[in-house]
């Protein structure tokens, strides 16, 4: 057992945000200390403005990630990047969220100061029996999808796929999604929170709707959909550790601890989430809801103890 590599996991403190579609579940099955019952989301591994999270564990205690970025770059095995280039997100829906799209790297370039576009990914951990998620869109030209938008006939726009614990799913810039009630999951994301919002259900949050960005959705949908299908992947496999996804974004995977497993990673950091049961990390105790940062040259990592962990890097 390397106690003394475990000192250098840099684990952080994560953020929360309450939403008219939150719940409870962050803090009933993630044991999240936020009181309140409209919890939506934990930042769990972010350099965002929104929330910067602090690291609480090694020599840098006290840092923000954005700083250990700046300053510290070597953690990262230099990695390149104006900022830090990825986010761990655990969303939990009480309610649907609004249908919303997201611009591509470029098309945020253009039009919106100083941002990445956002493509992200979703690892689904708990969903209400018969629980569902919007990815995709059924108008056939861009003139049919702008009618539907202006016409508001939301119902036969979009398009629902069905949903259990385990299923992932890539949402690339330009798909038309949304998260429905009942479900909770992992997102990893490119740092950016770039949204255009196309409907919210009529809802009056604080007394008012909420904005939206129809024209710019309008520019940015992607016509007509990709089927969707061939972007769920169902983890039904037996394998310790699996490869999710791997774009030019990110990759992810699922990694199961047993009772015992040695894991090395050839990439330059991995941010990894603990999302079910509890175990060690070359002797140091992790549980379900810890998110923690393994920096350059860490190398072969212990795990014991019996949890789930998604875990995500940039691509090779
Ligand atoms: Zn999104």
């Amino acid at each position: 057992m390397n106690q003394v590599n475990s000192e250098k996991l840099i684990f952080l403190r994560p953020g929360f945000y309450h939403s008219v579609w939150g719940g409870t579940k962050l803090r009933t099955m993630f044991g999240y200390d936020e009181p309140g019952d409209d919890v939506g989301e934990c930042w769990g591994i972010s350099a965002h403005p929104k929330h910067d999270c602090v690291a609480i564990s090694g020599s840098f205690a006290g840092m923000k990630l954005s700083e250990l970025w700046r300053d510290h770059r070597e953690l990262f095995g230099d990695a390149p990047g104006e900022v830090f280039p990825l986010l761990t997100k655990i969303i939990s829906a009480q309610s649907d969220l609004s249908i919303q799209v997201h611009p591509d790297d470029d098309y945020a370039s253009d039009h919106e100061t100083g941002t990445l576009g956002k493509t992200e990914c979703w690892y689904v951990l708990d969903a209400d029996p018969g629980s569902s998620l919007i990815a995709g869109h059924n108008a056939k030209t861009r003139a049919e999808l702008c009618e539907m938008i202006d016409n508001g006939r939301w119902d036969e726009l979009i398009r629902h796929i069905d949903i259990t614990p385990g299923d992932f799913i890539q949402i690339d810039p330009g798909t038309v999604h949304a998260i429905c009630g009942g479900v909770t999951l992992l997102e990893t994301q490119e740092n950016s929170d770039i949204t255009y919002r196309i409907y919210d259900y009529d809802r009056l949050v604080d007394g008012k709707l909420r904005e939206l960005h129809l024209q710019q959705a309008k520019d940015v949908i992607t016509v007509p959909s990709p089927d969707i299908s061939g972007l769920v992947i169902h983890d039904d496999s037996a394998d310790d550790v699996f490869k999710l996804i791997s774009c030019k974004e990110y990759e992810v995977y699922r990694i199961c601890c047993r009772d015992g497993l040695g894991v090395e990673f050839e990439r330059p950091f991995m941010l990894m989430s603990v999302v079910d049961g509890s175990g060690a990390v070359d002797g140091c105790e992790v549980k379900k809801g810890d998110h923690f940062i393994v920096p350059y040259g860490y190398g072969l990592m212990s795990l014991t103890g019996d949890m789930k962990i998604i875990a995500s890097c940039l691509p090779a």
